[in-house]
């Protein structure tokens, strides 16, 4: 059970020293009883207090990883029911489903699209984390060798699934080191399984038919010492699904219910025949609540739309992804390249230089410190006016890279060409488009404007 705010305070120092960010020892251990707070921000626990007030601090759904080095998934780490109260912490990850049953040209153009599927998106890159490894021939050696494959083939993190234990163990014999998850334990095998589970130090997936025996499985699970459990409620009906994952999610953070509190895994890929339906449904369970979420087949029109909800959903609400301020060159730049302006809300950037570069005319781009903002809301923000970018142009050092004095600002902000003026009399402002899209036609006309 997790300890009370009077409880946590009476394992802390006392010393109301002040440098956990609250003035007070009382006050710390109340965030910390709310989840507000993490333990790690105040330095004089004692060994013996961490130990106790580690249950407390911990988020109540447990963080877990699966998979190692660069493409390792970390999912569940979660601490509110809605993304405006704080944020969603760990994105779901994505997997494509492979079976042992396939053709060796089905499992290698799978694996392929599992490694080549990615796109740029805001300086991001976005792609598939999981490979879903499907014994279904029953065959143990046919299944490790599918695992071998996948292991030469690709360091995605990899689902071992079977309910046969012997079968997740030959897996295991060419991936443990690659911690995989073991896809699943069931009220059947869970001795069998925990066994391999606690052995080889990999995170588990518990299936069973309803949420009463799910809390025995994971309760038997955390009995043998495994903490990294992953939940499917077994549901495969949308509807029921979708009422588990909020069920499980409330239980956790709500209700407190420990053994509850673990990342889920959804299985799309049983849901639907239908791909266009499979891709409606990982779009549901993107937003609510689910932490990996198994696909059939990946089809970059299908992937691509649920990478970039993935971005949206799970960017920080608080903290907008923001451009550095500074001077970007695009292109071969030269002392009469134009100067564009615009605000440093990542988005806006990449819409505005991938525009720049598309009009084939080298040109500088003058990112402004907006915090995030885009170019309309940093204006009405007060955060993008004359009396913000003047000295921004002043100090930014563009006036040494150019020999003209032209600078184009984005068309939303045209009522700001006077002010701009006034703070820079030796520049000429000129209004340049409101869309991103009419920056090539626009640029085209440069030479025309004396440039
Ligand atoms: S840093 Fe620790 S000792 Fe200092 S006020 Fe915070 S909780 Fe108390």
């Amino acid at each position: 059970m997790p300890l009370t705010g009077i409880e946590i305070f009476k394992l802390l120092p006392k010393t109301n020293c002040g440098e956990c960010g609250v003035p007070t020892c009382l006050a710390f251990a109340m965030a910390l009883a709310a989840g507000k707070a993490e333990l790690a921000a105040c330095p004089y626990v004692s060994d013996e207090a961490k130990e106790k007030l580690e249950e407390a601090s911990a988020p109540p759904i447990r963080p877990v990883t699966i998979g190692t080095g660069e493409r390792a998934l970390k999912v569940g780490g979660e601490t509110v029911l809605f993304r405006h109260e704080k944020r969603f912490e760990n994105p779901p990850g994505l997997a494509i489903t492979i079976s042992d049953s396939m053709e060796d040209a089905e499992i290698n153009s799978r694996l392929d699209k599992s490694n080549n599927l990615q796109y740029e998106r805001v300086g991001l890159t976005l792609k598939s984390e999981l490979i879903a490894a499907k014994c279904e021939s029953r065959d143990p050696a046919s299944f490790k060798s599918l695992i071998t494959k996948v292991k030469q083939k690709s360091n995605a993190g990899i689902i071992l699934m079977s309910e046969n234990p012997d079968i997740l163990a030959a897996g295991l014999e060419v991936c443990a080191e690659s911690k995989p998850l073991l896809y699943t334990a069931t009220i059947e095998n869970v001795d069998k399984v925990a066994a391999l589970a606690k052995d080889k130090s990999c995170p588990v997936a518990v299936k069973a038919e309803n949420i009463q025996e799910i809390i025995q499985l994971t309760t038997k699970l955390e009995q043998t010492g495994i903490k990294d459990i992953v939940i499917d409620s077994g549901n495969r009906k949308m509807k029921q699904a979708l009422e588990d994952q909020i069920s499980i999610r409330r239980a956790a953070l709500n209700n407190k219910i420990r053994s509850l509190g673990y990342p889920t895994i959804i299985l799309a890929s049983e849901m639907t025949d239908n791909p266009m339906m499979e891709t409606l449904i990982a779009t549901t369970f993107i937003a609510k609540y689910g932490s990996i979420i198994v696909m059939s087949d990946f089809q970059g029109e299908s992937l691509f739309p649920l990478l970039v909800l993935r971005l949206n959903i799970f960017t920080d609400p608080q903290r907008p992804l923001a451009t550095t301020e500074g001077i970007y060159k695009v292109g071969n730049t030269n002392e009469n390249s134009p100067v564009l302006l615009t605000s440093n809300f990542s988005l806006t950037y990449f819409i505005v230089s991938g525009e720049m570069e598309n009009s084939r005319i080298p040109s500088y781009l003058l990112v402004k410190d907006t915090e995030g903002l885009s170019v309309m809301t940093a204006w009405a923000a007060g955060k993008f006016g004359a009396d913000t970018i003047a000295p921004f142009i002043k100090k930014c050092g563009i006036a040494d890279q150019i020999n003209h004095r032209k600078l184009i600002i984005p068309g939303y902000i045209a009522i700001e060409s006077g002010g701009l003026e006034e703070e820079l009399p030796d520049w000429e402002i000129l209004i340049g488009p409101r869309e991103g899209a009419h920056i090539p036609a626009y640029l085209k006309t440069w030479k025309t404007q004396g440039g």
